[in-house]
């Protein structure tokens, strides 16, 4: 009976991940999202990267002490490549969290240990809704290029 696994809201998850919401330095609106390291290209907003036709994720890397320090790594068509913290995209996902880590153990399938596997986790996993966002990001990220008309080019 002790042994249930628990289902918290995921705003419970954000508070116990610390400063999802307090850090000062990413409250600045003016602030560009992100900019490409490699060409200088800048998206300003969130919804602009994701958007991108021309943007591509390429993977994640874990952070299991802290999940919102987890990062998402994107390809640039110019080639570059970037990374941005996990924590600014924790709001993409509404769903219920699970309060049980379960990497290691034999429900875990090991994606999060292989950083370009993007697929969704079955486990009921505290790191599972990372993959649910992950998700999100690549379907928008193929709906923009489709709607793009551009094709991927050699
Ligand atoms: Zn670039």
């Amino acid at each position: 009976m002790s042994n249930d696994r628990v289902i918290e809201p995921i705003s419970k998850l954000r508070a116990a991940t610390g400063s999802f919401e307090a850090d000062p330095v990413n409250t600045d609106s003016s602030e560009p999202f992100k900019a490409c390291p490699a060409c200088g290209k800048v998206w300003h907003t969130r919804d602009e990267l994701l958007s991108d036709p021309e943007v591509e994720l390429v993977g994640y890397q874990v952070h299991f002490e802290d999940l919102s320090l987890g990062l998402m790594m994107f390809n640039h068509s110019c080639r570059g490549t970037f990374a941005v913290a996990a924590e600014k995209f924790l709001d993409m996902y509404d769903g219920p969290a699970f309060d049980e880590m379960l990497a290691g153990k034999p429900e875990c399938p090991g994606y999060c240990l292989k950083k370009t596997e993007l697929r969704r986790c079955p486990a009921k996993c505290e790191c599972a809704f990372i993959r649910e966002i992950l998700e999100k990001i690549t379907a928008g990220l193929s709906k923009a290029r489709i709607g793009s008309g551009q094709q991927d080019s050699a």
